[in-house]
Parts: C-alpha cells; structure tokens; sequence
C-alpha cells in the first residue's frame, strides 16, 4: 500500500487512492484506484503476482460503473399497479419483513430462501449464511458459485480432503514442462494468466489444450484436442490407458501416497485409445502423444475449467483427470499437480464461509454434530436451533412458488434470469413468488422482477476480503464512500435481523469471542467473527488476519495460527484425508444428458467472451466493453452454415426441447462442424441458457451447462 492510502486509511478518512483488485474474475489482478481532481477515478494495474501488472480490458474500465447513470441509489418497491417506484429505506425494509413474516407465519421457516453470489466479499458471503440460518432460520440458501465450482470442489474434496482452486501459487505455472488445459480459455476469460503460460512456453515447455473450439488459447498451444463436448473424461480414462500401457506410471508414489488405483486401473483398462478416438473424435496419436507429455516430464500440471465441469457428469470428469494426475504422482510435486480455474471473482472464499446449503464457515458440513456446535457457539445459539441442509442452487430455484418450494426469495448480487440453466422456467418461477427481493447496484433482469429492489454499495465503496483462484486471501479496499442513499449488504442484513427481532447472541465455547452485535456492519469485525468461526475447519482463517494480508501479498488458507506458516502449497507430505492418502476414483464415461437426435442434431455449447463478464450486469453497460462485444452470437462452423443455408451474420434461431434463442450467425473454422456456441452474457432473445440443459450432476448440483442437442436455422 502506498504511504497516502496507507496514511487515509488510518485517519479514518477515504483515501484519495487505493490498492485493490478488481472486482471481477478470480485472478483477482491487482490495481490501484485514484480519485483525481477532476473528479474522474483512475485505474491503473499494480504488481501483483496474479497478474503482474497486467489487467484485461474489463479490469480497466471497471470504475465506469462507479458514477453510472443507471446505479441504483434509491430503493424500489413495487406499487399495486405493478410498478416499481423510488421509496425511501423504512418503507422498503417494512414490505420485506411483513412480506417475510407473512410467508413465514403461513408456511413456515423454509419458505423462506435466500440466494448468494461468488462475487460477494468473504464478510458478505459469511454474514449471508449467517442471516439465513439465525436471523431466518431457514435451511434456504445456496449460490451461483454452484454453477462454476462445485463439480471441481466436490472432486477436489473426495480425492484429496479439501477443495481449494489451485493447490499452488499460479506462479509456479511458470516452471511446469508440461501444462495440460483441459476446457479453459484464459486467454479470453483472464488474460493476465497467460503471462504465467507465456513464460513456461518460454522456458521450453510444451502446452496442451484440450477444447472443443479452437480457441484464442488453444491456438497457443504445442497441441490442440479437440474432442465432441462431453467426453472429456473418456479421453482422461483413454490417456491414463495409455501411462499404464506405457510405463510411464510413478508406481512408488501410488504406492506410498494413494489408496484405490486398482480400481481405477481395471477401468480405464476399457478405454481402448481407438475406441476413444472414434467416441471423442481426438486422434489416437494425439492421446498418445499427450500421455507422454505427461508422464515424462520433470514436471507437469492439468488444470480444469468450466468446460469439462459443467456437466451432469462433472463430478465425475474431474476426478478422471485428477485421477490422471495421482498416477502419475503429480500432486505435492514441484511445480506440478492438478488444479482449477475458479471463474467467479470471490468463488473460492464463498464456497467456503456457509452460502452452500450443506455448509457452515470454514468449509464445515452443516450435518455434522461437532461442526454445528463450534458455529453456533461463535453465533451465541443453540446448536438444535441451526437449520439443516438445503438444496443445491437449481433444485431450489425450481421449487420457487411450488406447493413444497419456497414462497420468498432474498437475491444478493446474482442475476439468476440471465445466469441460471433453462432460464425461462427459472423466471416463471420467480414471478410466482409472494415476495422477491434483489439487493444490486444495477437493475439487473432479475430485479427488474422484483417486490422490493435495495440499491447497494459498489467493490470500490468497501472494504474486505477476498480469496481468488490460488486460495490466497486479499484485501478489497474502499477508495470512497458509498453514494447517498446506498447501503452497505452488510448494513442491509443488520437492518433487517433488526426488524426480524433477531436476539441478541449469548456467545458459548471456546471460540465464542467477545460479545458483539449480532449482525455487525463493519467488515473487519466481521472478518473477525469469521476467523473464530473458520477455525480448526478445512478452510482454516484463524491465523489470517486484515494486517497480516497487508504486509503480504495476501494469505494463503490453511493459516490456523497467527504466528505461524501460511499454505501456499498443499499436499507436499501428505493429504487432509483420514488416511493421509489421495483417493483414486473409477469413473465411466457415460452420454451427455441429452443425446442429439433427428429433430435435434447439433450439440450446443456456452461459454464466455474477452469483453463481457457473467451476466453482463456491469460490463454490458460499460460503453468501451459494449463497443468490444455489443451483443450474443451464435459461431458456427462454415460448413455446417453451408448444410444449414446461412451466412456470416444472418440471423439464426437456435432451438432446444426447452427454449430458443435469436442471434447472427458467426462463421468460424475454429469449432467443430457438429457444434454451435453461443456466450451467455445476453438477456433476451438471444439469451443462451433459454436453450440449455438443466440436467444436474448427482453429486454436486452442477448442471450440465456445456452440452445440449439443438437444431438451428435461419431466423
Ligand atoms: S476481469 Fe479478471 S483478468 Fe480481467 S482484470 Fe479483472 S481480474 Fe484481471
């Protein structure tokens, strides 16, 4: 931190400059904000070893949003005639609670739900769950990190104990020999990142990339596979078949630090490179070529994202290539291992701190007797009083307004109309509410269907912390104050447990703390809470503290104690299972949820483009970002355009079982000529999740995002 935003901050004062991060991605780059004196805020990036002075045209222009003429500074709520009209914060708090209460009263605690984001604060995401449990008392929470993470942190957790993105700094991406990128496009989605791979490719390391398009990274890359969206785990199993045919398994590291190869072995035993081959369309000689990559290098890493994660079989994808990685004795190496992409900007901190329906802070399970005392202990209740688990994200949205669903819903810095699979049965859904409320900065598509609308305080308005991909936990740091009229969500939740007459906490155990409000809205007491509340958990804060991340660059979790180590790697001696070992897993490849057929038969995919982020909530309005990518697309290779009669920017009409979208054609070589894709940032009629599955993978609630069957024509 600079000495003047050092020097404002503890004048108590905001700081005419700040070092921050941005608001958007898990890379978390580092920047340093400026009021200037023509009343402009300047962004400018900083060194940081994430992104190491580098920020993507979305980070550059993210204070655009600060003075928008579209921020929210005033509450809405809807009048009789169905509009939503300006009102002031009592008026908007009363119609929440009496429309709480009345649901309540009528049927019960959980007909109330209440639903997160992955770009909330680490003090946010922990006060939310907080609220929902104790001011609530609710089992309804869950969040849209549930579709970008939870396939890869429940494989993550089954194998090695723990779910935590990366297991290494990114920085040691760098000084692998071998990289192995299976469905992620960094170059369009993070583009710092690829400062990382840059320098490994330069030190004569071989990149791979495994996706069905032809991307901006994968045109990087020593060799490109490029398989049918959806078998992505038949290729791991196929390119484990070929390491064991090969001898190129680390047979002592299986030996001494895993436990359940043997079935794994006989199962990918099945998988024929051949058959692979004629399943996923990837050459025999590229699966081979990509084992050996692999298994001979010094060093060798395979990182996954959200195209081989967003899947009915997700789960189930990921373990195979983490499976591939435990063979060959990846994990705990230097410079090595497996790891994921976390896409959201805190997705890692906010599955961690209790906005999972299954989980309270500090990645503890809601279910588990010892957990439930240690919470409810720092929260000052009684342990029968915490709620028990509820569902994953879909399957509660689904249930809005439903005879057994929920009949209320809190929404927080999510946009689920645009973001949720089969987004029109999401949005019915919503609109049969008794009671929807959104706390946003901008009118989102789903506030515009709300009972109450409560406008909220910016990232460069707060203080707080987030934790990014690496598990390394940083500080957000306010430059200025909210707007007048803005609140704070940590004042929001204050406010309305005020109003719900949640009682004062009588905190018990050795964790409890001081006595304290019992929704404080000052983050860092908050983060204080949360530490207590963390500790001795997976996610282990206790050690972290505001000052100590200061005088670093950030705190990598577990840091159980304040005086000693950080972990910024994992798994070097051992693993947090029971045994101290890694589990295997068998997995079978099996069909998408929704083969193609006559009246359907192109696989449609989704994903993200450089200009636009999520949603596109924010950067849809940011007139540089607009300029860049002003509206959705459906790509298409030429041949099949050929097949289909269309031309480079006709307008197409995509169709699935369960919606359609409208969008120009883009014509491009660089995907498969049985595939479309369309990004997902668009409302409207060219809203890509009208058309996609919401088929969930069983284990984690991951809907299968990636692949559909669609049939598309000229509009
Ligand atoms: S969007 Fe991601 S990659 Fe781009 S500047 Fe922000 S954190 Fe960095």
């Amino acid at each position: 931190m600079t000495d003047g935003a050092r020097a404002a901050t503890r004048t108590g004062q905001p700081p005419r400059e700040a070092e921050t991060h941005c608001p958007y991605c898990a890379l978390q780059c580092g920047m340093v904000l400026r009021d200037t004196d023509d009343g402009r805020i300047e962004v400018q990036p900083r060194q940081f070893p994430t992104n190491r002075g580098g920020l993507c045209q979305k980070g550059w222009t993210a204070a655009d949003l600060l003075d928008h003429p579209d921020r929210l500074t005033t509450p809405l709520v809807r009048d009789p005639s169905g509009t939503l009209r300006p009102a002031t914060w009592a008026a908007a708090l009363d119609r929440i609670v009496d429309g709480l209460r009345t649901v309540q009263r009528a049927h019960g605690r959980d007909a109330v739900a209440v639903f997160g984001g992955g770009g909330l604060t680490n003090e946010k995401a922990y006060a939310l769950g907080k609220f929902a449990r104790v001011a609530l008392r609710t089992r309804h929470i869950d969040y849209n990190g549930r579709w970008c993470m939870s396939s890869a942190a429940a494989a993550g957790l089954r194998a090695f104990g723990v779910d935590r993105g990366l297991p290494f700094p990114l920085t040691d991406l760098g000084r692998t020999d071998t990289l192995l990128l299976v469905g992620t496009n960094p170059a369009e989605t993070m583009p710092p990142l690829m400062r990382h791979v840059t320098d490994q490719r330069a030190r004569g390391g071989r990149l791979i990339v495994v996706d069905p398009r032809l991307t901006a990274t994968a045109r990087q890359a020593d060799l490109h596979l490029q398989p049918l969206p959806g078998t992505d785990l038949a290729v791991a199993n196929a390119l484990l078949h070929i390491a064991l045919t090969e001898g190129l398994i680390d047979r002592e590291y299986v030996a001494a630090r895993t436990e359940g190869f043997d079935a794994v072995r006989r199962t990918v035993a099945e998988y024929w490179p051949a058959e692979v081959e004629r399943l996923s369309g990837v050459p025999v000689a590229d699966l081979e070529a990509t084992a050996r990559a692999l298994g001979t290098a010094g060093s060798a890493m395979i990182l996954t994202a959200r195209g081989a994660e967003q899947h009915a079989k997700g789960v189930d994808t990921v373990s195979a290539y983490v499976n591939l990685a435990l063979a060959l004795g990846l994990p705990g190496r230097p410079h090595s291992g497996y790891g994921c992409l976390t896409g959201q900007g805190n997705g890692q901190g906010g599955r961690e701190h209790g906005q999972k329906s299954d989980q309270l802070p500090g990645y503890r399970k809601i279910d588990d007797p010892a957990a439930r005392a240690h919470v409810a202990g720092v929260w000052g209740v009684d342990p029968a009083e915490l709620p028990g688990p509820g569902v994953p994200a879909y399957q509660l949205l689904d249930s809005l307004g439903t005879p057994d669903g929920p009949r209320a819903l809190l929404v927080f810095g999510s946009n689920p109309v645009v973001s949720a699979p089969r987004a029109a049965r999401v949005e019915s859904r919503l609109r049969g509410l008794d009671l929807l409320v959104v706390a946003d900065f901008l009118r989102s598509e789903t506030a515009e269907l709300a009972d109450v609308v409560l406008p909220v305080a910016q990232w460069a308005e707060e203080d707080g912390t987030m934790t990014n991909l690496e598990g390394r936990v940083l500080r957000r740091r306010a430059l200025r104050r909210p707007p007048p009229g803005v609140r704070t969500d940590l004042t929001v939740l204050a406010d309305l447990a005020a109003r719900l007459d949640a009682p004062d906490p009588v905190p018990t155990g050795p964790a409890a703390g001081p006595a304290v409000d019992r929704f404080p809205t000052d983050p860092r007491v908050v983060f204080a809470e949360l530490r207590r509340a963390s500790a001795g958990g997976v996610a282990d804060y206790a050690g972290v503290s505001w000052e100590r991340i200061e005088s670093a660059d950030g705190v990598f979790w577990p840091c159980p104690d304040p005086d000693g180590p950080d972990s910024p790697r994992l798994f070097a001696d051992t693993f947090p299972t029971p045994t101290g070992r890694a589990r295997f897993h068998a997995v079978r490849h099996r069909p998408a949820a929704e083969p193609v057929c006559a009246d359907y038969p192109l696989h449609f995919t989704t994903g993200r483009v450089l200009a636009q982020y999520q949603s596109g909530t924010q950067t849809r309005r940011v007139d540089a970002l607009r300029r860049a990518a002003p509206h959705g697309f459906v790509e298409l290779h030429p041949d099949l355009a050929t097949r289909l009669g269309v031309g480079d920017g006709d307008e197409v009409r995509v169709a699935s079982r369960r919606g359609e979208l409208r969008a120009p054609a883009r014509l491009s070589p660089t995907i498969r000529p049985d595939t479309v894709f369309a990004p997902f940032h668009w409302p409207g009629a060219a809203r890509a999740n009208s058309v996609t599955n919401d088929a969930l993978d069983p284990v984690s609630g991951m809907p299968e995002f990636k692949i559909c069957a669609v049939r598309v024509e000229r509009a």
